[in-house]
């Protein structure tokens, strides 16, 4: 028996759970999240890594950082969870433009990179129950900034023994992005907007699953709650396999060879895409810098400067909503990892609780710099970055691919002796239509599926099928609540017994 490593909670070294039980519970009890002392890898030595294809790769990696799944029963569920989803056979292809590889994680069901993990969370999950012994079923509970709600809808439709409750904020996403989670078909799926922004809604999920009065009402009714948000470690961990992907990918392109140092540039929101690098790197990946790329809500941006987190200070809403968060919850996970003090942890997050400010030590900022380097930029800059690289290279990115293309720019000029940079192609330009219209200045010509098929004539880039699909799509969910609502909105749902239209 391969011994089990065993996770704890961020905010506490006590409070602990096998990876299947992580994975099943999303969220420590005690609000912390799950996560290993350090991601080094006795077992996946890197180069071996390198020599495999993305499905073998991405089961001996999942298998790392699962190891009570087991091997075998690992692959079975690679397999079964990537089958017939990506249009490439890499899933996430590398494609050069100028210097920079643009890693394209967006030929998913939903044209989002979250589709990589969400893919084959409900395999994670259903596993877990079996490992568990559960026989509850799971309710899926998901804040989303944007594209992780339809991700997790399309991964968990009619998935047997789960439900999914998705929140969105009713004005922080793009119109597509409305048009794909509002459409949703399936039978144990629900979505609902709030009043808000995505920490509203983010924090109104966040206090569910810690309420002992909400878990216990469910559990009467044989129900458990769990995540698809990256505070789940089940939807974090798959996110480090396409950092070995992009590697490999680069060593073919020959931008680089096997052992040197490679940048990466991470269009940033709830810091869940950028730690799955950190722990690549962890892995023993050669990782240089992980570009921290921010929008104009650059509260990142100026903790990675000054170790100052102070989320008091205007919300933007940008043209790259899925990065408009002010609370990034994965950054929980990299103070844990950079101080090892659970003690700490747990203060920092009172404190920005309690006056939505912390401060970390020194030592702790040293540390991050020398890993992480942190820009921003504003809409006008995407606009013109959207720009420049179409221009340039012929290559359409979307605008938070644009802010990660910006951003990489910035640590260009600033340190001239960089290494090779992968920018992490986070979304399909065709989710946001109207800004790389806008971008190109291209006139105006109706709804978003008329400047789609206009994109798309003049720039010879194809529409993804399933963007194009949704015009003709029934709206299926109108649901609007106010915040302070989502408990008791949670509550009726769960007692619904059909959610079948
Ligand atoms: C979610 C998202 C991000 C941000 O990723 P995090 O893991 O939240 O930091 C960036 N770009 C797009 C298109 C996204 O959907």
């Amino acid at each position: 028996m391969q011994e089990i490593k065993v996770y704890h909670s961020t905010r506490s070294r006590s409070v602990t759970a096998s990876p299947s039980q992580a994975v099943l519970q999303g969220i420590a009890p005690d609000g912390g999240l799950y996560t290993l002392d350090a991601y080094s890898s006795e077992t996946a030595d890197y180069r071996h890594l390198l020599a495999l294809d993305t499905l073998e790769m991405t089961a001996e990696i999942l298998s790392s950082l699962l190891p009570d799944y087991g091997r075998g029963k690992m692959r079975s569920i690679v397999r079964d969870a990537y089958r017939d989803k990506y249009t490439s056979e890499v899933l996430t292809p590398v494609v050069p433009a100028g210097e920079n590889g643009m890693l394209e994680l967006f030929h998913g069901p939903t044209s989002a990179f979250k589709d990589f993990a969400l893919s084959i969370l409900p395999f994670l999950m259903r596993e877990s129950s079996v490992l568990c012994g559960s026989q509850n079923e799971v309710l899926i509970l998901t804040a989303t900034s944007g594209d992780t709600g339809k991700a997790a809808l399309e991964g968990f439709r009619d998935v047997k023994g789960t439900r999914i409750i998705v929140f969105y904020p009713d004005q922080g996403v793009s119109p597509i992005q409305k048009a794909q989670m509002v459409t949703q078909s399936g039978n144990n799926v629900c979505v609902c907007a709030v009043r808000g922004n995505f920490d509203d809604a983010q924090n109104g999920v966040k206090q569910i699953f810690t309420s002992d009065h909400i878990r216990q009402i469910l559990h009467s009714r044989a129900v458990c709650l769990s995540s698809a948000n990256s505070i789940n470690i089940g939807r974090l961990a798959p996110q480090v396999v396409y950092y070995f992907i992009a590697y490999r990918e680069m060593i073919k392109l020959g931008r680089i060879r096997c052992g040197d140092l490679l940048d990466y540039s991470v269009p940033t929101g709830n810091f869940g895409d950028i730690l799955a690098g950190f722990i690549a790197r962890q892995m023993g990946l050669p990782v240089g810098k992980l570009i921290c790329a921010s929008n104009a809500n650059c509260v990142l941006t100026d903790f990675l400067r000054t170790g100052v987190y102070d989320r008091c200070r205007p919300f933007h809403l940008t043209l790259s909503p899925s990065m408009d968060i002010l609370i990034s919850s994965n950054l929980e996970r990299l103070l844990y990892l950079i101080s090892q003090d659970a003690d700490l942890v747990k203060k920092l997050m009172d404190d920005l609780k309690n006056s939505g400010r912390y401060t970390i030590p020194a030592f702790m900022l040293e540390e991050l710099q020398d890993v992480f380097f942190p820009a921003f930029c504003n809409d006008q800059e995407t606009l013109h970055t959207i720009r420049e690289v179409w221009d340039h290279y012929h290559y359409l990115c979307d605008p938070h691919t644009a802010v990660a293309w910006n951003a990489a720019e910035q640590y260009h000029k600033a340190f001239p002796a960089h290494h090779p940079t992968v920018v992490l192609a986070t979304a399909s330009p065709y989710k946001f239509p109207s800004a790389i219209q806008e971008a190109l200045g291209i006139a105006s010509v109706g709804n978003g599926y008329e400047t789609m098929r206009n994109l798309s004539s003049l720039t010879g880039v194809p529409v993804p099928p399933n963007l194009k699909k949704l015009e003709s799509k029934p709206v299926l969910h109108t649901d609007v609540i106010d915040k302070e609502a989502m408990s008791d909105y949670v509550l009726a749902k769960a007692v619904e017994k059909q959610w079948n239209r």
